[in-house]
């Protein structure tokens, strides 16, 4: 994946994950701009380490790909952590600053300008598709840049294959891996399975840790089995319980 292109990334005070990983020391403050899995992460292990952290999410919720309960929840925990929590706040502008970073916000008409000596950039992912001469060869991209598969993970070039972020179906290593396993399968013309993206289970590894239990929930287990048990407080957590 590329870095995200809205505001100059300079790698110092305005930093992606990538910087953020690298770096040796950790910054006094930081405003993470975006509430995915990569921000509430982030400041997560900041906050841990006493960084001064800022969330601002333009959305009305923290994690807003996850159920309305658990974004409560998680800025419920994060508050408590002294994290502050700007949800529905849209970042106007990033700039770098002889100090620092100042971002200015924008919510219900107001602008307001947050400043520290760091901002991450935890929004904006881009595929890194182009130059590579894809679509003149026929491989088709859509307008966001992600290359187009099919469920045999078959680009529009029959004998050209695309797996993982690329191809923007769900952006994890474990989904990434699996389709690659499927791709391979094809290609040599072995049995293999079809992909269904709503099976395939999604963590969020911040503090408390989200994760999805769908994929648990509708699986089928073999009965009577522990995994069975689990199903079923699968089941119970998605709010449709079996046995009451
Ligand atoms: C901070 C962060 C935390 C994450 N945490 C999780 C997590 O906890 N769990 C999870 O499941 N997923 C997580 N992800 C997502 C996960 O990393 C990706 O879904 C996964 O790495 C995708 O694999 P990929 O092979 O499609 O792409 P990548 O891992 O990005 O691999 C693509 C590779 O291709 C290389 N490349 C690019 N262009 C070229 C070129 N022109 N020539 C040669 N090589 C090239 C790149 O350098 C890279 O090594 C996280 C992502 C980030 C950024």
């Amino acid at each position: 994946m590329a870095v995200p292109g809205a505001w100059k990334v300079d790698g110092e005070k305005v930093v992606t994950y990538l910087e953020a990983i690298l770096q040796e020391k950790l910054p006094k403050s930081v405003i993470v701009i975006g509430s995915g899995a990569i921000g509430v992460e982030f400041s997560t292990i900041w906050r841990s380490y006493g960084v001064d952290v800022t969330i601002v999410e333009m959305l009305p919720r923290l994690v807003p790909l996850e159920d309305e309960e658990v974004s409560k929840d998680l800025k419920k925990e994060f508050e408590k952590r002294g994290i502050k929590c700007l949800v529905g706040n849209k970042v106007e502008s990033v700039e770098a600053t002889a100090n620092g970073v100042k971002v200015k916000v924008s919510a219900e008409g107001k602008e307001t300008t947050l400043e520290a000596e760091q901002a991450l950039v935890a929004i904006g992912f881009r595929p890194n598709s182009k130059g590579f001469g894809l679509e003149e060869i026929g491989v088709q991209v859509n307008e966001r840049g992600f290359v187009e598969i099919n469920e045999k993970m078959q680009t529009s070039v029959p004998n050209i294959y695309a797996i993982g972020d690329l191809t923007g179906k769900l952006m994890l290593a474990h989904v990434g891996s699996a389709m690659g396993i499927v791709a391979a399968e094809n290609i040599a013309g072995a049995e293999t399975v079809t992909f269904d993206y709503e099976m395939m289970p999604r963590a969020t590894y911040s503090h408390p840790q989200v994760v999805t239990p769908h994929e648990i929930a509708r699986n089928v287990h073999a009965h009577p089995s522990l995994s069975e048990v689990l199903m079923e407080a699968a089941h119970a957590a998605e709010g449709s319980p079996i046995h009451i």
